[in-house]
């Protein structure tokens, strides 16, 4: 059977993780979040109570860190050395910490193989940051998921607020600003749209439509690819 690697990438809050994983469900593709993996080490990081800048130490503690995952029920689960950290990586803390480390080099060298392999091994659709220009440079579909930073920032907030946790609208929207900037000026593998990359705006469209477009552009590249 053929292998198919579809590429999401896109700023923090456009709905990435939602429609892939509603993509991947309806192609019956596994839907490997790559987000989860940076955070998990991030965790790591802040258990160990290192700070951002502690690069020697961040390497000391790298070497003991392992991060793989598995699947329950089509759920991605990310094991930190052997523990389910799936309900401690989604906090705001953590995805900060996340946006500073996931820029050293020595943490995109120790997720980009697990990466890559889980794409030879069986048919993907990956979301991430650097999906489309590094981890899977020879994709069928790469997509640029986007929308506007009010739209993505409102999401953030109803998201927050439906699982009770406090927030402040405007400081979510310069959270937001700021991990995009941090992600799209990074030295190594900045958030980019691959050149070819296809642009979606999502500010205007429901999860379904998005969803539709994508699996509808798949079968157009897989015409195209004859595979
Ligand atoms: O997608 P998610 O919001 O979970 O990603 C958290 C952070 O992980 C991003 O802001 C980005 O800094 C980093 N990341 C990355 N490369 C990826 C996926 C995520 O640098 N492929």
């Amino acid at each position: 059977m053929a292998v198919y690697n579809i590429a999401i990438d896109g700023p923090a809050g456009a709905g990435k993780s939602t429609i892939a994983k509603l993509a991947a469900k309806k192609l019956g593709f596994i839907y490997v979040d790559t987000g989860a993996m940076y955070r998990a080490l991030a965790l790591y990081f802040i258990r160990k109570g290192i700070q951002a800048e502690e690069t020697e130490k961040l390497a000391e503690a790298l070497k003991e860190a392992d991060v793989s995952i598995r699947y329950e029920a089509g759920e991605q689960i990310v094991l930190l050395n052997g523990e389910n950290v799936n309900a401690y990586i989604r906090t705001e803390e953590v995805g900060k910490m996340t946006s500073v480390t996931s820029a050293l080099a020595m943490v995109r060298e120790k997720l980009l193989e697990l990466q890559r392999k889980l794409a030879t091994e069986q048919s993907v659709l990956m979301d991430g940051r650097d999906i489309g220009t590094t981890v899977l440079p020879d994709a069928d579909l790469k997509i640029y998921l986007t929308a506007d930073a009010g739209v993505r920032a409102e999401r953030r907030y109803k998201e927050l607020v439906a699982r009770g946790e406090s927030c402040d609208r405007m400081q979510i929207e310069r959270d937001i600003i700021l991990r995009d900037q941090q992600d799209m000026s990074r030295a190594v593998s900045p958030l980019r749209k691959a050149e070819d990359a296809i642009l979606v705006d999502a500010s205007f469209l429901t999860i379904d439509e998005v969803t539709e477009k994508i699996l509808s552009l798949f079968e157009e590249a897989k015409k195209q690819k004859g595979k």
